[in-house]
């Protein structure tokens, strides 16, 4: 892509009323937009971050056997009324909407109860089991504060899958798996070293729920963290029975700040028993599915990121989820520089490599090199007057700041090795 082609515009100053660095962040290097607290427009460069994002839990859930599908948003009634979750009181964070004829909907929160009724249609057998239907979908939560910038949306994207099991085993079994398959995701988002699976409230059905929680400064929960065995504790549950249920002991725990990136649960029957979700099993006994439910916050993934591989220059996105691998930067515009510049840039995308080429006529080194530390990307290519004489490009690697001059003949080659 060229930058001269690109509507959006960096900036040298976040919203005064944009507090979370995430945001700050994001919105000058021209990733989001901000509409409104909690609610924000993806542009250009923030959506291919997003879209990176979700690919790769896409990847890793369908690994496990998850089938994407796509549930509504607006939401019926009734169906909450059978689970209780129409009350306000219970579900503080509904939004609620109405059709022209005064019937009254829901905006959805999270989709158990969409779910369960559409999978009486289908699930007729225990050999239908087990499945896990998931979905990437917009989410609309009625937080009360959402000053965390992408971390507490109003409006935001979810990863939300539902396993459905014949028995607690079969419920374990794919519990597990996806234990193994968040844990891999969150190594491949670049903050896997820096996440841990941690011990929360588990609501009637289990004694435990596991959170994936992200260590920082920034983050919302508390967690009591044994770093040698990578495991912790969530402050909400945290007393001596669940340190002696994890095998822990207190004086080596670590409270620490977090944030909740994912989490998974299990729900027992509580969504099977009110839409009568069940189905004979091998003795030929009616039983009711046991559920589990697994969320990863993607776009608040993205704010964790932003949050966590950032210095006071800008952003640094790992390559996996970078919208592009290279900032191009053209100094002047000299003919020869020109030339080599589009060349350089045309050879690059034709071998493959994703590079922002900052094609302006109109800025100064300085603004470019600014920009290219603040957007991020993983390298920084720069082709000009001085590095043209001895043939080559001089490479800046955004993350170890080292720098090289790389032969024009040999950029290709280099670049594409390089991780
Ligand atoms: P929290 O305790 O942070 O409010 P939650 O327990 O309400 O989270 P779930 O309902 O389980 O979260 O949602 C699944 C995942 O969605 C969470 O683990 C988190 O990553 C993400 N998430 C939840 N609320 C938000 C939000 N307001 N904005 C962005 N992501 C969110
Ligand atoms: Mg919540």
């Amino acid at each position: 892509m060229r930058r001269s082609q690109l509507f959006v515009k960096t900036r040298r100053d976040a919203p005064s009323d944009e507090t979370a660095r995430n945001a700050q962040l994001l919105i000058r290097a021209g990733y989001i937009h901000k509409e409104m607290a909690g609610v924000y427009t993806f542009l250009p460069l923030g959506l291919k971050v997003l879209n990176n994002i979700a690919n790769i839990i896409r990847k890793e859930i369908d690994a496990i056997g998850g089938q994407e599908i796509l549930m509504p948003a607006l939401q019926i009634k009734e169906r909450y009324e059978k689970t209780g979750r129409w009350d306000d009181k219970v579900v503080d964070d509904w939004f609620k909407t109405w059709l022209v004829n005064g019937t009254e909907l829901g905006l959805g929160f999270s989709h158990e109860e969409n779910l369960s009724p559409l999978l009486k249609n289908f699930i007729n057998s225990y050999r239908d089991l087990p499945i896990a239907p998931y979905q990437i979908q917009t989410k609309f939560r009625n937080e009360l504060r959402s000053k965390s910038g992408l971390m507490r949306g109003r409006e935001f994207l979810m990863k939300d899958m539902y396993s459905y099991a014949i028995s607690e085993e079969q419920h374990k079994a794919f519990y597990e798996k996806a234990k193994l398959a968040y844990q891999k995701i969150f190594d491949r988002l670049g903050i896997g070293g820096q996440t841990f699976l941690t011990s929360a409230s588990g609501g009637s059905f289990s004694k435990y729920s596991h959170e994936f929680q992200t260590l920082s400064k920034a983050g919302e929960d508390t967690i009591y963290l044994d770093r040698k065995k990578k495991i912790a504790i969530n402050k909400e549950v945290f007393n001596d029975e669940v340190i002696k249920d994890l095998d822990l002991t207190r004086n080596e725990l670590e409270e620490v700040r977090a944030i909740e990136v994912g989490n998974i649960f299990n729900l027992g029957t509580k969504f099977s028993e009110p839409f009568g979700l069940k189905v004979l099993d091998k003795q030929g006994k009616s039983v009711e599915l046991i559920m589990g439910c697994y969320g990863i916050g993607i776009s608040r993934v993205m704010g964790t990121i932003a949050e966590l591989l950032s210095d006071d220059k800008g952003l640094i996105w790992p390559e996996a989820v970078a919208p592009f691998k290279i900032y191009l930067a053209r100094l002047g515009d000299a003919q020869d520089t020109v030339r080599a510049a589009e060349k350089t840039y045309n050879e690059l995308t034709e071998a493959g490599v994703k590079v922002l080429y900052d094609d302006r006529r109109d800025a100064s080194a300085g603004e470019m090199f600014a920009d290219a530390d603040l957007m991020g990307l993983p390298l920084r290519l720069v082709v000009s007057q001085k590095s043209l004489q001895e043939g080559s490009a001089e490479l800046k690697n955004r993350t170890s700041e080292s720098t090289q001059l790389i032969r024009l003949d040999k950029l290709v080659e280099t670049i594409a090795n390089n991780q």
